[in-house]
């Protein structure tokens, strides 16, 4: 028996077999781990010049990509839509999450961070009068999501380094102190975002055909789009044509990704 295994016929065959079996697990790992990605390197790795012009740059770039972004969550209401339907499309998206909503529902957001979606910072209270009061409560609204966050998803010192002002830093409301806590920011290891194209979903009531004309006018003639779309239903309910938004984007050749592969 031991003569006929040892062939040189069979050790061809064996050897054959051994490269496919390692050749389902690297087709089987590599993509699931792709799906997945870096999403531990959030935590408290100090921002670099690198990651604070790729951020600044995102919106000037002349790739068809598309980082969807969702504010104001998360909310039981809206939120498991939009995760659902992200999962169904196999899309990884951002969240801006409003601390105090995350210590109400942690665990939408540990699902979100599970499924590879970025969780970045909205300030804790939402509340333009708290975030600007000082430079201590501003820190503080920062550090108090980014602990909610943490106690969420089971990260200890978790750090989102991507912060999102309520309103926007374009807004021209509280423009000083939005241009002092950027510095504050920067000492705390984060760098801010705003957007480049809406569905205007907080502005007024629309009906759901004028919020997709609303993406659409508002992504005509650019290449990397950071939009903005909200994960409640205060004024419209964007999970009802986030699908519909999705398959333009696609029709429109935007590829789909989300900030993990700037902390990577
Ligand atoms: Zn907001």
């Amino acid at each position: 028996m031991q003569i006929i295994f040892f062939t040189k016929k069979n050790i061809l065959i064996i050897s054959f077999f051994i490269l496919i079996l390692l050749l389902i697990f690297f087709l089987y790992f590599i993509p699931n781990f792709r799906l997945n990605p870096n999403v531990k390197s959030a935590n408290a790795e100090p921002v670099s010049d690198e990651f604070i012009e790729k951020i600044k740059e995102l919106t000037s770039g002349s790739q068809k990509i598309a980082y969807l972004t969702f504010d104001d969550g998360p909310t039981t209401s809206v939120t498991p839509k939009i995760l659902d339907i992200l999962k169904e499309e196999n899309i990884k998206a951002s969240f801006f999450v409003i601390g105090k909503y995350v210590d109400s529902h942690p665990e939408i957001v540990k699902r979100a961070y599970e499924e590879g979606h970025y969780i970045a910072n909205h300030g804790y209270s939402h509340n333009n009068s708290i975030l600007y009061k000082s430079s201590e409560s501003f820190i503080s609204e920062v550090k108090k999501t980014d602990l909610a966050i943490g106690k969420a998803i089971g990260i200890e010192d978790y750090c989102s380094h991507i912060f999102r002002f309520p309103n926007g830093f374009m807004a021209p409301l509280y423009k000083s102190q939005k241009e002092k806590a950027v510095l504050l920011l920067l000492e705390m290891n984060y760098t801010y975002i705003d957007w480049n194209c809406l569905n205007k979903d907080s502005e007024r009531k629309y009906t759901n055909t004028q919020l997709l004309n609303n993406l659409k006018q508002s992504c005509e003639n650019k290449n990397t789009l950071v939009v903005l779309m909200h994960d409640t239903k205060d004024v419209n309910n964007s999970s009802l044509v986030l699908k519909e938004s999705i398959d333009y984007l696609r029709r429109e050749g935007y590829e789909f990704r989300n900030f993990y592969e700037f902390v990577s």
